[in-house]
Formats: C-alpha cells, structure tokens, sequence
C-alpha cells in the first residue's frame, strides 16, 4: 500500500493539503524522529501523529500507541478513525476485562494501526511486556503523547500518571516518539522537554493565530438581550458555548434561552454528574445545542463545529479567554468569540482578586493579568495584534489581511474593531471631573458613595439621593452633563483599569481614590476611550422562507443560494439519522464544511463527490450513493 503522506492525507482523510506545520512535522516522525509539537486548538495536532502512524504501519513498522488522558476523547477519535476505514481500538477503563484482552490480541497480531491508551494503562508490567514482544520483533511504530502538558505541574491539568511515561524512551529509545499540547507557555514547554526526555526532539512552534475566529467585545447595556440579538442575527441553528460567572446565572440565561426559543442546556460543577455527562453527550451529538456553561465546561471538548463562543461575563486573563473562545472554529470555518462586558465585571473581577486569601505578591500578578484583559476589551486598536502580542507573538498577517500601510499599525480584517474602526474620544477632562467629585463627597460627607450616586453628581441630575445630600452644591455638579451615562461608564472603567479609582468590596462598592489618582488630577496622564455606541440596534430578523431554511444551517449559510441551502438541510437532516444509527457525533461522518462544499456543488455522480474535501476513499464508497440520494 501507498505509504506517501500526502497520499494517505488525500485517500484516507480526503483533505487536498497538509495545513500549516503538519507536513514537516508527518515527514520528520515518518522517518524515525522525535517531535514536540506546539499548536492552537484547532491546528490540526491529531493528523501529525494519525499520518505518520499509517504511513508507517503500511511501510511494515507495526502499531502506534497513543497515549491520551480523555476517555470520552478516545472513543470519538477511534470512531471517527473508524470512518475513515483506519483500524484504531482503545483500551480504556470503560472496557470489560474481556474486551481489553481481545483488543491486545488484535494489538499482538498486527490487527491495529492505532492504539489509543490512559497513561496508567500504558505503564503497568502486563502492557510493557507486550510492548517488549511487538519491538523484539520491529512492530511498535510510534508513541504519541497526546496533552502533553499534563505531565507538568505548570500546566493547567497536571496528571501525577504522565510523569511514569519516561519509561518509554528508557525501555524503546529507537521508538520515534511525538508530543503535542496547546499550552504555550514557556515554563511548561521545558517542564515536558525535560520530564519526558525529548530534549533532543525537534520542536514545532506553530503560529497561536486562529485566523477563523473574528473577535467581537461589546459593551454591555442588556446582556441577555444583546446575546439574543447576537445568536438571532449570526447563529441560528448553529452550536456554541455561552459562558457565565457562575452557576446561578447559568442557570437562568439557558432558561431564558429555552423560553426564546433557542435549544440551550445548563452545565456547572453543581449538577449532578450523571446530568453534567449526558449535556456534554448531547452537546456532542447533536447538532445545533448552546451550551450554557461556568468555565467547569470545555477541557477535551474536540467537537470541531462549534460556531461561536460567547462570554457574559468577563474571563480572569486572557489565557482563560484565549483558552474558552479557542473552542470555537477548530474546523477552520468562520467562527465568532463574542464577549459582553461592563463596569461591574471590572468591579468583581478586581473584587475577587482582593478577596482572595493568595499574598500580596500573588495579588499583584493577577491584577496585572486583569488590567490585560481589559486593555483588550477597551482597545480601539487591533485585537487579534493585541492578543497575539501577549503571547508574545508578533501578528503576521495573512488571507485577506491588510497591514503594513505606511502609518498603520497592522490589523487583521477579522476583528470588530477591524471591520468597524470605533471613534475615540478623549476623556482625559471627563475622569478629572469624575475624580474632583470623588474627593469632594468624601471631604463634605465623610463618607464614600457607589458608581451611580457619583455618575448622577457630575451629569446634574437632582436624585432624591443627590438633593439629601446636598451634593447638587459642589462645584462639580452638572460639569459633565453633555456626556451620557454609557460614556462616563467608560471613563470610571478605565479609571479602575488604571487604578486610578479603587472599588471598596467591603463598602458596599463605593469609589475611592488611590495613589494613582493624582496623576489623572494633574492632566499627566491622558484618556483615550473608545466612543460607546448607543444600545444596540433593535433588529428582529425577518422570519421569512429564506431566513427559515438559513436557521436549520447557521453561519455556513451565507454563501448558499436557496437551492443550495435546502440541500444543505437535506444532508444534516440524512447526517443525523447516519450519526445516530452508528451512535457518534455527526461531525465524525462528515463536517458541516464539507456537506456544505456539497450543497453548493450538487454534484451528480460519484466522481463529481470525490474530490470534495473532507471525503476519503473509505467514505465515497460507503456514503457516497447515499449523499447523491438524500440531496
Ligand atoms: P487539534 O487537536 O489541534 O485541536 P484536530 O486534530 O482536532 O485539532 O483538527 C481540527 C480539525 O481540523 C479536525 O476536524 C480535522 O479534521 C481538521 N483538519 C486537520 N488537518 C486538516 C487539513 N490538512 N485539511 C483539512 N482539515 C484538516
Ligand atoms: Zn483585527
């Protein structure tokens, strides 16, 4: 058999091109190296190992063994390999003792391409000792250690179980061995160079770029409102994952979703585990669920079709934003990272930090991880440059990017503040205003008031609040009152973004000034602020003939004539009834992408199907008459 990797790529998988990194990194572990590779979620890691595992099982080399933490993981992977008409088999705690012992003798017998395994099952003497039989004999191909990470204790989910897997390189050093993570960080890149012995592999550091996923950050007015606006308008019918702070909010916003009429499931640590298993089930399997979720939801979630990811709430750093909005799009498609935020998740997210029992220094890492976050959120500029720049990436634009004006910062066309460059204004006058007010209520009450008390002060509005305290009698009263409510929103924002105003939890909220104060008082430090557009424009989609076969298929729609779209809806409709007869996810048997790529095509005939990314040999001959039929 042909054990090409581009042939493999294109007969077994059905995709034209290798993406990115992934044809350096299949060359250099088919023939025989070690590789450490480092890409985003959606990279495409599974390939660089599922590639260099057939073409060298083909070539005569034998099993690849694929270590992975994630049970529910390995059995969508072994399926979808399945699919694909690749052997695979994992061995797992869900098997019985029956089972496991005629997955080893298909091991043993040459019978298996891919053997998925826990770390705590590859390890034990019995397993090791089969190990040792198939590389006496020149039949262990490859280790894939997948999640890499885990084996740090930098790392977000370190597993005491990956720190035994040296073991492989002592017993097997001519063994090709390949490890792949998400996490970028530095500390725990070197943590698994070392604890797994790779220090003489080659690392691939791909780009941390997720070029699909347009981000979006708005302010929020209504939150509810502007995300039913938000789904409405850009995801009907498609799957994604709305984050809440905490439970009893997810709670409530899958509930008022349901009551609109979206198909939404709450996930949290407080549901009872059986509930939290078959919401995650069904989020898989099904096609078009919102999942409601506190950031409890998401590790290992592999489904590729997930459309949007949107925060109601504001993440603690940009790593845990990266990390939850990185779950949409790992298909490619477009996808979109939406997040809604205001004053007073600056307020709780500033509150926790001073609340927590961590020292002084600790405090202080995390507040400087925050003011990040929401220098983001309030930048006019870029966000995916920003992003990147964290990450200490320097953004490189590609696709339809336009950058490199004389002049002009680079931009990457998939951001908002790309598409729709916001106004700034300047609200250096504005925060100098909203200071003076802070000291004066406190020098004539003796006491500290909250954000709207002193919002109402400057705009001069005569509250029964106001008038009882006689604060329509300082010099500050009214001196903002061309300014709106939303505007001085910012200005407090950036003001408690900068430290210049510390928000007392202990206090009921109230405003305070700090050391940082002065400066923004004396005019050294100047405030530029993005201008806040007024509440979001009420627009309820037309519920037309169009617009109705558009909610069945979502985001992937839009390049869709009418006949187009019905086939599409055809297809998921067959999709799904294929899906549940083999009772797998329906992205396993094809992606929307490629279903869609059919839609626009029509293709008449089996050769017009093949060729059509996402469509194998294996595939073509066992759906292809069907997917001619169901159109
Ligand atoms: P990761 O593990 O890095 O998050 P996956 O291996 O799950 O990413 O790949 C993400 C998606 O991209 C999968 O659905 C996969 O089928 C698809 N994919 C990977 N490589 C290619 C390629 N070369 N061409 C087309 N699609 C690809
Ligand atoms: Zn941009």
């Amino acid at each position: 058999m042909n054990a090409n990797p581009l042939h493999i790529l294109r007969e077994v998988f059905g995709y034209d091109s290798f993406r990115g990194p992934q044809a350096s990194i299949v060359e250099h572990v088919c023939d025989g190296g070690d590789a450490l590779v480092l890409m985003p979620t959606g990279g495409g890691k599974s390939l660089c190992y599922q590639i260099p595992a057939i073409a060298r099982q083909r070539s005569g080399h034998g099993a690849a063994i694929v270590i992975s933490p994630l049970i529910a993981l390995m059995q969508d992977q072994v399926g979808a390999l399945h699919e694909a008409g690749v052997e695979a088999a994992f061995l797992n705690s869900t098997l019985s003792s029956a089972e496991a012992y005629e997955v080893e003798q298909r091991m043993l017998r040459g019978d298996i391409t891919l053997l998925y395994a826990a770390p705590e099952r590859v390890t034990t003497p019995r397993f090791l000792a089969q190990l040792d039989s198939l590389c006496g004999q020149g039949r262990l191909s490859l280790f894939a250690i997948d999640e890499a990470h885990c084996v740090s204790q930098w790392g977000h989910d370190f597993r005491p179980e990956y720190r035994a897997l040296t073991v492989l390189h002592e017993r097997y050093p001519h063994v090709p061995r390949i490890a792949l993570t998400a996490t970028a960080d530095s500390l725990t890149r070197a943590d698994i160079l070392e604890r797994l012995q790779l220090q003489d592999a080659r690392a691939f550091v791909s780009s941390f770029d997720r070029p699909n996923i347009r981000y979006k950050i708005v302010e929020k007015a209504d939150a509810r409102k502007q995300l039913l606006a938000f789904l409405r308008m850009e995801h009907e019918g498609d799957a994604g994952i709305v984050y809440c702070q905490s439970r009893k909010k997810v709670e409530e916003t899958a509930a008022f979703l349901c009551a609109q009429g979206i198909n939404a499931l709450p996930y949290h640590a407080g549901l009872d585990s059986s509930v939290r298993q078959t919401h995650q089930n069904r989020f898989l399997r099904e096609d078009s669920l919102v999942m409601v979720a506190t950031i409890a939801f998401g590790m290992g979630i592999d489904k590729p079709d997930v459309r949007f990811v949107a925060h109601l709430d504001m993440p603690k750093n940009i790593e845990g934003y990266y990390q939850e909005t990185g779950r949409a799009g790992r298909d490619g498609a477009p996808a979109n990272a939406w997040m809604a935020y205001g004053l007073q998740d600056v307020v709780n997210q500033r509150r926790m930090i001073d609340e927590s029992p961590a020292g002084e220094e600790f405090k202080q890492v995390m507040r400087g991880k925050l003011d990040a976050l929401l220098g983001l959120a309030e930048a006019s500029d870029c966000r995916r440059v920003r992003l990147l720049a964290y990450f200490n990436e320097t953004y490189v634009a590609t696709g339809n990017a336009v950058h490199e004006m004389p002049g002009v910062a680079a931009c990457c066309m998939n951001c908002d503040n790309c598409l729709h460059p916001p106004k700034v204004w300047d609200g250096t006058d504005a925060a100098r205003k909203l200071l003076s007010t802070i000291y004066r209520v406190q020098q004539t009450s003796g006491i500290s008031f909250g954000a709207g008390h002193l919002m109402d002060i400057v705009r001069g509005k005569k509250t029964d609040k106001v008038l009882q305290f006689g604060h329509d009698q300082l010099s500050t009263f009214g001196l903002s009152a061309d300014l709106s409510e939303a505007q001085l929103r910012g200005v407090l924002r950036q003001l408690i973004a900068v430290g210049a105003v510390a928000v007392d939890a202990e206090a009921y909220n109230t405003l305070q000034l700090t050391d940082g104060s002065r400066a923004v008082l004396k005019g050294e430090v100047q405030l530029m602020l993005r201008e806040t557009a007024s509440t979001p424009p009420e627009r309820h989609p037309k519920r037309d003939k169009q617009r109705s076969a558009k909610a069945v298929v979502g985001t992937l729609a839009a390049s869709l004539d009418e006949d187009a779209l019905q086939r599409f809806a055809a297809l998921k409709a067959w999709r799904g009834e294929v899906a549940r007869e083999h009772n797998l996810p329906a992205y396993v048997i094809f992606h929307d992408a490629t279903l869609a790529t059919i839609a626009a095509l029509a293709p008449k005939s089996l050769e017009e199907l093949q060729g059509i990314s996402g469509i194998g040999a294996k595939k073509l001959e066992a759906y292809g008459a069907e997917v001619l039929r169901a159109m």
